[in-house]
């Protein structure tokens, strides 16, 4: 029979990558339960109206870039290529802004699906993380989501990141600029991409995104943002840029930046990293504020910002930096019964140690010892449970420390006790933080004259 292989655009994600996902993503959680955002989980398939009206008729996104569909009651329905406009519309449906503190401070996590050309850190299905806070016109609430983002990337490890910057000013603002953007390519946009003119009639702001290097040559010369603000939008963006400056969180000015979504208003800004190998996965992450998104699926008049990150690009250059958190050490316990009885026998052993949280793998097959001391080993497990025909028979196990290789008998009600003490050792050994080179703790050193400083010395 023919292979079937994956859908174009889409990946496999396996073993020791999928741990990273999801350690990262717990990371993210985590931090965002710090900041005092809870989870939402809207579904993945929504009505296609919803980012049509949402994300914007003029957006990249809607134009191209949705898996859209008619069920089988021929609705056209749209695998989300976004969250935003899903979470606005689960505000809506489900009045959380009637009867709770603002601002609803919500985040997410899931894949997304957009029919992109497939290249580096651009898939066609991919996950986001991100948060919104919706229901308070106030530019601390842009501050402090921009702080978390900020806070999330330097918590996973990525402290060198560049946040850039702009703003696109109020609705009055935004509307000065199109006029004088559509002043500057009147007699422009007839040498430019088919993209550029359908963005010229639709919104001329897209323009400024184009990826043609021609036209980008056209787009350098044409007016800035900053120029069109009106004295409201100025101030806000300066109150924002000074906040931050407060907090220390560093930033860059991009008075390019205009974000591919239609929705967003005054502050816009994304991070971006260069992993040490010179990889460029484009923008890891990106957000900002908007006005009219809620009444736009049918709610009221609430503003919101909200960011989102790219979690394969985020996994990706951890992984280039060497920054992702090694898992590899985990495996606490191998099993290893000799004989079907034994087997039978210490799957229940095994059970009660999880139940206990220690990690424990063992296998099925008619191995010898040798064989599983070698698959322990690989598998760099740190002690070993061993049941034979005289365990069975005495009530015993053997447990091995794999590292030292002492080996002790004990009856088997006590294995759970003993296997714990073992392994309180070696958190022990990694808890060392005396920094000197024989550390009375169990650390392996050459100076014998110096004194632990571990708050945990062995023995005490
Ligand atoms: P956006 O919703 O376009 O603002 O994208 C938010 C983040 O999602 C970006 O900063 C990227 O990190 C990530 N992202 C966007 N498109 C893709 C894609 N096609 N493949 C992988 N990640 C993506």
């Amino acid at each position: 029979m023919e292979e079937i292989k994956n859908v174009k655009g889409t990946h496999d994600i396996i073993g020791e990558e999928a741990n990273a996902f999801a350690i990262i993503e717990s990371m993210l959680k985590q931090v965002a339960e710090f900041f005092a955002y809870t989870e939402v989980r809207p579904p993945v398939l929504e009505h296609s109206e919803l980012f049509v009206r949402g994300v914007g008729e003029s957006s990249d996104v809607v134009r191209k870039e949705m898996y859209t569909f008619l069920d089988k009651g021929d609705r056209s329905l749209t695998l989300r290529p976004e969250f935003t406009a899903g979470i606005m519309r689960l505000i809506v449906q489900n009045k959380l802004y009637v009867d709770r503190e603002m601002p609803l401070k919500l985040y997410y996590c899931g894949p997304v699906f957009r029919y992109e050309r497939p290249q580096l850190g651009r898939y066609r299905q991919f996950n986001q993380f991100g948060v919104e806070s919706v229901g308070q016109a106030n530019y601390l609430n842009d501050a402090e989501v921009i702080a978390m983002a900020y806070t999330m990337l330097v918590t996973i490890g990525l402290e060198n990141v560049t946040l850039k910057i702009n703003t696109l000013g109020d609705n009055q603002s935004r509307e000065n600029y199109k006029t004088a953007l559509k002043d500057f390519f009147k007699d422009k946009v007839a040498d430019m991409c088919d993209d550029c003119k359908q963005r010229y009639e639709l919104n001329p702001l897209r323009i400024l995104d184009c990826k043609v290097p021609q036209d980008q040559e056209i787009v350098k010369n044409a007016p800035k943002m900053s120029d069109y603000l009106t004295p409201e939008s100025r101030a806000k963006f300066a109150s924002l840029c000074e906040m931050l400056d407060d907090m220390k969180i560093p930033y860059e000015i991009d008075d390019t930046l205009v974000r591919g979504l239609d929705y967003y208003s005054d502050a816009v800004f994304e991070f971006h990293y260069k992993s040490s190998k010179g990889n460029d996965y484009g923008a890891i992450g990106a957000g900002g504020h908007y006005d009219k998104l809620v009444r736009e699926v049918g709610g009221p008049d609430l503003p919101g910002v909200g960011f989102s990150f790219g979690v394969e690009r985020l996994v990706s250059v951890l992984k280039d930096d060497d920054l992702l958190p090694d898992v590899s050490n985990r495996l606490d316990v191998y099993m290893m019964p000799m004989g079907e009885d034994a087997q039978k026998y210490c799957l229940n052993l095994a059970n009660s140690l999880r139940m206990q949280g220690i990690y424990v793998d063992m296998c099925f097959d008619s191995a010898k010892m040798g064989a599983q001391i070698k698959r322990a080993a690989k598998k760099n497990a740190k002690v070993a449970v061993i049941v034979g025909d005289n365990e069975l028979e005495n009530g015993t196990v053997v447990i091995k420390n794999l590292v030292t290789t002492e080996q002790i008998v004990v009856p088997v009600e006590e294995m759970i006790e003993k296997v714990a003490d073992i392994l309180e050792g070696f958190e022990h050994e990694h808890e060392c933080c005396c920094g000197d080179d024989d550390c009375c703790c169990g650390e392996h050193h050459h100076d014998h004259d110096h004194e632990c400083k571990c708050k945990d010395k062995k023995g005490e």
